[in-house]
């Protein structure tokens, strides 16, 4: 059976990820989440106080990215591969709101994309894998066989990311959240490099009022029909 490659891209916290870690399952397709390689690099500038409340010192993590290693390895238990810079497993310190709120500026690097992407393009050169990001059906994968654009209200992504945040134990209020949610969505869709848009030949998914199953069925279909062709 041929492999395809599918894009899933959209705003912050629109259950991107919860989707596509499904999909991988069930079609046996490796999934590699995007933002959690863009988190991993604002995690080492906040470390190396490169990033902090009022200052940014982007030449310096531009000079440092070589030292940046991202490597993702496959957790049993949990199904899905974890996030590792330089060797640490940093899936679940790399969720935190801190990482949330310096990670769209250090995103707007171009040097930053460049690395990224590169390393992208190579996880998904055998194809047989579920991407999901902001950029990935425009600039990573643009001749993806499925590309999907999820869209939800900002208070409906919101609430659900309060919701992920509280049960961690993340003492934050919904205006926290909400603030910065549509933060990172005006900075994502409006930088000069790779901003957030919809492909042209992407498929929309407005997911307020879907459930998850919904939601992978629709996809799973849409997947088998390409996988067919
Ligand atoms: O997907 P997630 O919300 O974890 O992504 C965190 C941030 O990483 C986004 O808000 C965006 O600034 C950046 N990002 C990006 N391009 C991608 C994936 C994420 O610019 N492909």
């Amino acid at each position: 059976m041929r492999k395809i490659i599918i894009a899933i891209d959209g705003f912050s916290s629109t259950g991107k990820s919860t989707i596509a870690k499904q999909l991988a399952n069930k079609l046996n397709y490796i999934y590699v989440d995007t933002g959690a390689m863009y988190r991993a690099v604002t995690y080492f500038a906040l470390e190396h106080n490169f990033i902090g409340v009022d200052f940014f010192h982007s030449e310096k993590l531009i000079e440092n990215l070589d030292k940046i290693i991202i490597t993702f390895k496959f957790n049993d238990i949990k199904g899905f591969a974890e996030v590792y810079l330089n060797g640490e497993n940093i899936e679940n310190t790399i969720r935190t709101l801190k990482v949330s709120q310096y990670v769209s500026p250090v995103a707007t690097l171009s040097e930053v994309r460049r690395k990224l992407v590169e390393q992208q393009q190579l996880m998904g050169k055998d194809k047989g894998i579920v991407m999901d990001g902001r950029d990935i059906g425009t600039v990573v994968f643009p001749d993806a066989e499925l590309k999907i654009y999820m869209i939800a209200s900002a208070e409906t992504r919101a609430q659900r990311r309060f919701k992920e945040l509280k049960e961690r134990g993340d003492n934050l209020t919904y205006e926290d959240v909400l603030e910065n949610v549509t933060t990172r969505d005006r900075i994502d869709s409006t930088r000069k490099d790779s901003p957030l848009v919809k492909a042209e030949d992407a498929i929309e998914i407005d997911n307020s009022k879907l459930t998850i199953a919904d939601q992978l069925d629709t996809i799973l279909n849409l997947a088998s029909h390409n996988i067919s062709k």
